[in-house]
């Protein structure tokens, strides 16, 4: 009981700057108490049904309707990624899985069961998360890397952390998995930081995935290493991605188009993209523009920058 007091301790300490991101932490769990196991919540063990949502209602607190009368089924093992405009609801959808919220109206249910019938504990321990803001506490990598999963051998850390892409700057450390992180030790970049998320998520193995695609952005070779480590991590699970990429979407299996908390239209890439008048044509069109603008720019720079 102690140890994740002393360790929040520590997050305090180290973090002084984080503190809005620690903040959401404390709200998220002070929002816990709302969601808890049903007298019946059966534990289950590893996950590898279809996804399915079915008329799904959602409204955060006595607020307006988010998401309504929402259907989609996502097969087992394909990566579907969601895409539409800023407030949509794909967050909100992708975050009604790992249940950090409950569904308002219709169900939600993997391999046909309600995953309200399934305990809290091994519904989550199902879902790997990789989000934009990644919560470390003030420990060594390796004590980052095997959160969750304490009982990890040293070969299965390190196993993580190479797949991760993480090996390299591990090696490059004073005193290697043991090198102390925050404020007191080394200080991870942005790029560090979501490669030891990643390192997290290869340990734990879980069936399903949710990608939050970073908007921000990496150096391009970070990117590509973070790229490469998302792609190989997503083989073989069930993967939800909120796609901010034209990569990432093109390579996805279905791509979900939401819109004012609805899916309007679903499709491969290359079927999506040729219906005339449709949503994910003109956003399409939208970031190819953006993109050939962006380009333009750049050729404008004189080559002295
Ligand atoms: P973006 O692409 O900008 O991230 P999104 O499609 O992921 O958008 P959501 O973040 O799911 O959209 O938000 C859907 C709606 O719910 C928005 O109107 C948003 O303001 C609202 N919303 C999101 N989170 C909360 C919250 N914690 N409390 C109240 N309203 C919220």
């Amino acid at each position: 009981f102690l140890r994740p007091i002393e360790k929040i301790n520590s997050v305090i300490e180290t973090y002084p700057k984080g503190i809005a991101g620690f903040q959401r932490y404390l709200n998220f769990l002070d929002q816990q108490p709302d969601i808890v196991d049903r007298p019946t919540a059966r534990p289950i063990g590893r996950l590898d049904g279809d996804i399915l949502y079915r008329q799904v209602g959602f409204r955060y607190g006595s607020g307006r309707s988010v998401l309504d009368g929402l259907n989609l089924t996502i097969r087992a093992g394909e990566m579907a990624a969601f895409v539409g405009p800023s407030g949509a609801g794909k967050t909100t959808l992708c975050s009604l899985l790992p249940r950090f919220y409950d569904v308002t109206a219709g169900a939600i249910s993997i391999g046909g069961v309600d995953i309200r019938d399934m305990t809290l504990k091994s519904l989550r321990g199902n879902i790997g998360i990789v989000q934009q803001d990644v919560f470390l506490f003030a420990g060594s990598i390796r004590e980052n890397i095997a959160y969750g999963r304490l009982d990890a051998t040293e070969a299965e850390i390190r196993e993580a952390a190479r797949r991760a892409r993480l090996e390299e700057v591990i090696d490059a450390m004073p005193q290697g998995l043991d090198t102390v992180i925050g404020e007191r030790g080394v200080k991870l970049s942005g790029g560090q930081k979501q490669r030891l998320a990643i390192a997290r998520i290869f340990l734990k193995n879980p069936p399903i995935l949710i990608l939050d695609e970073a908007t921000s952005a990496l150096d391009t070779e970070t990117e590509r290493a973070i790229q490469a480590s998302l792609a190989e991590l997503s083989v073989g699970r069930t993967t939800l991605v909120i796609a901010h990429r034209l990569a990432t979407i093109t390579r996805a299996d279905r791509i979900f188009v939401v819109d004012r908390g609805r899916i309007v239209e679903e499709g491969s890439h290359a079927a999506l993209i040729t219906r005339e008048g449709g949503l994910y044509r003109r956003l399409h069109q939208v970031q190819v523009e953006g993109m050939a603008s962006l380009l333009e720019g750049t050729a404008a720079v004189p080559a002295s920058q």
